[in-house]
């Protein structure tokens, strides 16, 4: 979902941002609590006020939701895991790690803060409105009652949702930190249990679709319809979550297990660093096609000249400048071994911010591994 989202403040050193999707989720909560059930719950009001106490209740189960996924950050955190941001939207909350749990426990113990944090609040609130209850409380009081019962109720449902152990629900998590510590392979459990997860997306969606079946066709109440509609949105979200996982999951064992040998450019041809740029666009780019080349002199890699570098010097100069003069300098950290995995090469790209590396063997350059070969490695892996 291409829509902005917005800072609205911070928490552990957390930015906390709201997705535009979330005011969606605000508008129907607050509709439904206050045509539905506070008329319901408390007779007698007037529908500002039931307005009110929806739109009270709504912002105070977003902060609910907002506790929980601190829940997870918390330990995480504590994991040294950084925290790019937390993330309100449509279906709840995320907070974004920035790497993948250190180990096992790490993965079991942040997946299930979540819902230890919804669990408490859910027997905060329920304890709250029954200590209410038993107050002589004026005729308003009741309206707490109702709030408390509702909160607590609701944030019971979310921790028992998010048990639900299918990738990339928390329960999912604790399943394929289980998977980790059982197989020792992280991507082999990831994809197990995402897998799960594409399982209970479609569950999701069947039992979603079954209750707005029976709302059409008269065997089940009609509120029942949005419940159904809202299950099949979730189980269609949880299916595609998972689904991406397993497609990333295959990707990156792709990307570990193909040897740069396997998708470099092998016909290296250096260029020699007192070339004038002409005689490179001419000799070499134009005859050959290629985006880039090492420069070398004596055996020795020196540098880079790449389309980018001729192109940021003025065309008229190109007779009386020289490759020395525009190619990058090379330092070992471009310079890779041909058995290294392409994923090693991707993560030095990116540390570097080259989009072409030389492959070396023996000190002599043997290939070139660039960002569209791997590309067009992934287009061709996936067909
Ligand atoms: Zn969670």
């Amino acid at each position: 979902m291409n829509l902005p989202a917005w800072e609205i403040g911070r928490a552990l050193g957390i930015p906390i941002r709201v997705h535009a999707s979330w005011f969606f989720v605000f508008v129907f909560v607050t509709w439904t609590l206050a045509t539905g059930y506070l008329p319901e719950a408390l007779p007698g009001l007037s529908g500002s006020r039931y307005w009110g106490m929806g739109a009270i209740a709504a912002l105070l189960l977003f902060l609910s939701v907002l506790l929980h996924e601190l829940g997870h950050s918390y330990v995480a955190l504590r994991y040294r895991i950084p925290i790019g941001q937390i993330t309100l939207f449509l279906f709840g909350g995320v907070a974004h790690m920035r790497k993948e749990p250190p180990s096992p426990l790490a993965e079991f113990l942040i997946a299930l803060a979540g819902p230890a944090v919804s669990f408490a609040l859910g027997a905060f609130c329920f304890g709250a409105a029954v200590a209410a209850e038993a107050l002589p409380l004026p005729s308003g009081g009741r309206g707490f009652v109702v709030l408390g019962g509702l909160l607590g109720f609701n944030n019971v449902v979310l921790g028992l949702f998010n048990l639900i152990p299918g990738f990339p629900l928390d329960g999912g998590r604790a399943l394929r930190a289980g998977l980790w510590a059982w197989s020792k392979n992280f991507h082999r459990a990831t994809s197990q249990a995402a897998f799960v997860g594409l399982g209970f997306g479609l569950l999701l969606g069947a039992a979603g679709a079954a209750l707005v079946g029976g709302a059409i066709a008269g065997v089940l109440d009609h509120s029942t319809a949005s419940n159904g509609g809202w299950l099949i949105f979730i189980g269609a979200f949880l299916f595609g979550a998972a689904w991406n996982t397993r497609r990333q999951v295959a990707i990156r064992s792709a990307l570990a297990s193909t040897a740069v040998r396997d998708v470099m450019i092998r016909a290296v041809v250096s260029v020699p660093p007192d070339l004038t740029v002409q005689a490179v666009v001419d000799d070499f780019f134009i005859a050959s096609g290629y985006g880039g080349f090492p420069v070398s002199e004596d055996g020795r890699i020196l540098g880079l000249v790449a389309v980018e570098d001729v192109q940021a010097v003025p065309q008229t100069l190109w007779a009386w400048r020289t490759v020395r003069d525009v190619m990058r300098p090379a330092s070992p950290d471009h310079l890779i071994p041909p058995d290294w995995s392409i994923m090693q090469a991707m993560e030095r790209m990116v540390l570097t911010g080259w989009d072409r590396l030389v492959v070396v063997e023996a000190g002599q350059p043997v290939g070139l591994i660039t960002r569209s070969a791997v590309a067009q490695f992934l287009q061709l892996h996936k067909a």
